[in-house]
């Protein structure tokens, strides 16, 4: 069977893997720092570079404001499903350097596990993504599907050239789907599909009341306090049980499915654990949800900084003259954020107390964004974990939001697939960021398996019309 092949291929590599992913992550790709702007590049042209040695001859750097895109696609047969990888290459910063134990940009393997900055957010995954590619052209000869690759060396810094790029070339980069490989399994042995995000939607308001703040023995108690006012309308967006108190706000709302619902009571989640690894004292939120449901598929309304009058040493004895709150909305799939924002601020203003003055300034708001549990992707994903790993893969969701999947969603209207292979303590972003090489090995061997199911699956509409 020409899987087979594929799958013998990446096993007789790994020494190869290893040396080739050594140079890779030595490069010290860190975007957010100008005096690594030459590494940045290098970093693309090298990924470029070992594109077309694996067998994507069409790979190239595309050129925007900021750091390249290192872009690329092979088309074998109009009629196979298409699909488009995206990944990023730079990283993030290293300090504090003196809590590595192996220098950042100096790639040790300890134990199997592979210390490197980079090494799974996102340059190990990236790569990874790449030898599974490679493992069918060096075998068959040709991928069972058609795929289009887009790597970014911005993603640190906010895809700040990135959506802009996507718009104006829909054309080169829609797919029937995209794969992300750049998330965390659920748990160490417990690989899973993510096909969830939640979305986001933020405002800011103020209370004012007088021009100035008053001296609260001559005015106290004749005029209404902003900071008074300002709780009273935080406190009125929850009732007692943690649900959101504000009419219209669950409007689109999707119900959990019973098979969503039994898919994460299976999981391995310890509410104990959970707490001792924040310090709170106790699990608060909607009763009829658990805390994994309420993470990952319920809004919810938040409140992250408030600030109001005297807050130095000592005692000011004033009535403010105003109030402030920053909110943010974390939204579920099928919300509409505009919407969310409309009937918020129609709640502000129906509950302000009188005698002060409120402001809304409304923020963005991005969707949640989901993939459905029947989509080929999915099914074909489900498969191919199951070959590698031996066991059922875990459907999972992310409770944040990663932009780039709605810039798919909204601009390019297809879904993607985050399956990733890091686990959830490797230390993305911090000191002594690591991979476990067992979980590279097998996860390219997962998404080299996951061609072949795609290739097997009806149901995907998108046929490319760029050649
Ligand atoms: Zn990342």
């Amino acid at each position: 069977m020409t899987q087979e092949l594929v799958l013998q291929y990446l096993r007789s590599h790994h020494d190869q893997y290893l040396a080739d992913l050594t140079e890779f992550l030595s490069i010290a790709s860190i975007s957010s720092l100008t005096q690594h702007h030459q590494d940045v590049r290098s970093a693309a042209s090298w990924l470029c570079e070992r594109l077309i040695k694996a067998g994507m001859t069409n790979a190239h750097l595309d050129e925007t404001p900021g750091n390249p895109l290192v872009v690329g696609s092979i088309i074998g047969d109009p009629h196979r499903p298409t699909i488009l990888i995206y990944g990023h290459y730079d990283v993030q910063p290293v300090d504090p350097l003196e809590k590595w134990v192996h220098p950042p940009f100096a790639p040790a393997v300890v134990d199997d596990v592979l210390y490197a900055r980079g090494s799974s957010d996102d340059k190990g995954q990236v790569y990874m993504q790449l030898v599974a590619l490679e493992a069918w052209w060096k075998t068959v000869g040709t991928l069972p599907v058609n795929v289009k690759v887009l790597f970014e060396g911005e993603e640190e810094i906010g895809s700040i050239h990135l959506s802009q790029y996507i718009e104006t070339h829909q054309k080169d980069l829609r797919a029937d789907f995209a794969v992300i490989s750049d998330t965390p399994m659920f748990a160490a042995e417990v690989p899973a599909v993510c096909y969830g995000l939640r979305g986001l939607a933020a405002l800011e308001i103020s209370v004012t009341g007088p021009f100035q703040d008053l001296h609260s023995g001559v005015y106290g108690g004749t005029v209404m306090n902003p900071a008074h006012a300002l709780a009273s309308l935080i406190a009125s967006l929850h009732r007692l049980d943690g649900t959101v108190n504000v009419e219209g706000f669950y409007d689109g709302v999707e119900v959990l499915t019973e098979k969503e619902r039994e898919a994460f009571q299976s999981l391995p989640f310890d509410h104990d654990t959970f707490l001792d690894s924040i310090g709170s004292p106790s699990l608060f939120g909607d009763p009829h949800f658990t805390p994994l449901e309420r993470i990952w598929a319920r809004p919810t309304v938040e409140v992250n900084g408030i600030w109001s009058g005297f807050i130095g040493e000592g005692r000011k004895t004033i009535v403010p003259a105003e109030a402030h709150a920053k909110i943010t909305c974390r939204l579920v799939p099928y919300q509409d954020p505009q919407h969310v924002l409309d009937v918020i601020e129609a709640h502000l203003k129906s509950h302000c107390p009188q005698g002060v003055q409120l402001q809304i300034h409304r923020g963005e708001g991005d969707p949640g964004t989901k993939t459905p549990l029947d989509h080929p992707s999915v099914l074909a994903a489900e498969q191919a974990i199951e070959d590698i790993y031996h066991k059922k893969a875990a459907y999972i969701r992310m409770g944040g939001s990663i932009p780039v999947v709605v810039t798919f969603q909204e601009v390019l209207q297809m879904p993607t697939l985050l399956l990733g292979f890091a686990l959830p303590d490797e230390n993305f972003h911090a000191p002594n960021e690591h991979f476990h090489l067992n979980n590279f090995y097998r996860g390219a061997e997962t998404l080299a398996l996951l061609w072949h199911y795609v290739s097997k699956k009806d149901g995907l509409q998108f046929r490319d019309s760029t050649r």
